[in-house]
């Protein structure tokens, strides 16, 4: 449910109403805009209908919401979202450009990899320490050693890293060494990794998973933002369709959708989505055509000897070709990238 305040109610009425919720054991979430303040309400329906807060001073409307979701919605919050990382900034017309190498594999390769990046205008580095890998004879990444040398080639260049939680128990030693933590595709629906993500108090960049409608995708958003963290990205790295030419189907029509359902950023992965180097380019500039907050891109500075998804992964001038191709478009909606 939802509680829709008139425009200029006083601080002392909307307190009024969340003390009334919180006696009758619901939770209540605010959303304080430039216009209104709406809160979102959680609990049991049939208690908080008897409230009748309808007739409460400052009340304008009470909405019941259908939706699986609430907190993540547009209703609940009309402006955008803007996650604000370490001197980097996504949401409310601040772009994202997250690049670096699908596994971080040495200290050479990540700086590299890094340098490079930071040159071609990247807003924020990401790099691989504990690899989701479909066989378990696959390279599984470098762990603890890896995330070591993330945070110094981020601390280097001045970029925020971004990394994957791939193990709810690793939370807290991830979050120590990045300043944006990865929900993988695989994770999506990790019901207890988000519960967990939605109680610290770090920025998370949630992929879709490759099965997840758009509906479960905010669902899985909205445990986050139910344990009162709200700096969630969203990012569509593509779904599984019949079509094998690709790896995945990269869902543009999902990012529309997503730009209209919720205040969150959501970003697009071509890497993943396509799995070919080829298409990448212009699939990261269709993506920011249909209303992306940035893109996140695999790169690498000799792809041919990766060790895990070299085929999708740019070369360093690639990427450097692919940032400059992609000024006409964004500015399209007004947007810029967001480094600060
Ligand atoms: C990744 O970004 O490194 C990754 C494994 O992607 P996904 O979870 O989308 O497959
Ligand atoms: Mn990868």
């Amino acid at each position: 449910m939802l509680v829709i305040m008139r425009d200029r109610a006083t601080q002392a009425e909307i307190d009024h109403v969340v003390a009334n919720l919180k006696e009758a054991g619901a939770e209540a979430h605010l959303s304080v805009g430039e216009e209104k303040t709406i809160i979102g309400v959680i609990g049991d329906r049939g208690i908080i209908y008897n409230l009748d807060l309808e007739g409460l001073p400052g009340v304008e409307q009470v909405i019941r919401v259908l939706k699986p979701y609430k907190l993540v919605s547009r209703d609940f919050q009309p402006e955008d979202t803007v996650v604000a990382v370490r001197g980097s900034e996504v949401g409310g017309g601040a772009l994202a450009a997250i690049a670096g190498p699908c596994s971080i594999e040495s200290e050479e390769q990540m700086v590299a990899a890094a340098r490079a990046v930071a040159r071609a205008g990247a807003t924020m580095l990401r790099g691989g320490a504990f690899k989701p890998r479909t066989s378990p004879y696959a390279f599984q990444g470098l762990g603890l050693d890896g995330l070591k040398l993330l945070r110094a080639a981020g601390d280097e260049t001045g970029l925020p890293v971004v990394t994957e939680l791939l193990d709810v128990r690793d939370a807290e030693q991830v979050a120590g060494h990045a300043d944006v933590l990865q929900v993988g595709a695989r994770n999506c629906q990790n019901f207890m990794m988000l519960e967990e993500l939605g109680r610290m108090d770090v920025p998370v960049l949630l992929k879709r998973g490759p099965s997840t409608t758009i509906e479960e995708l905010l669902s899985a958003a909205e445990y986050i933002l139910k344990g009162g963290n709200r700096a969630v990205i969203l990012c569509e790295r593509g779904i599984r369709t019949f079509e094998t030419y690709t790896r995945n189907t990269l869902d543009l029509s999902a990012v529309a959708a997503l730009k209209s359902l919720t205040h969150l950023p959501v970003i697009v992965d071509p890497s993943h989505a396509t799995g070919r180097r080829d298409l990448v380019s212009r699939m990261c500039r269709a993506g920011l055509a249909a209303g992306a907050d940035g893109i996140m891109v695999e790169v690498h500075p000799d792809p041919e000897h990766a060790r895990c998804d070299g085929p999708q992964s740019l070369t360093t001038n690639e990427f450097e070709l692919l940032m400059a191709s992609l000024d006409p478009v964004v500015g399209i909606e007004g947007k810029s990238w967001g480094s600060l």
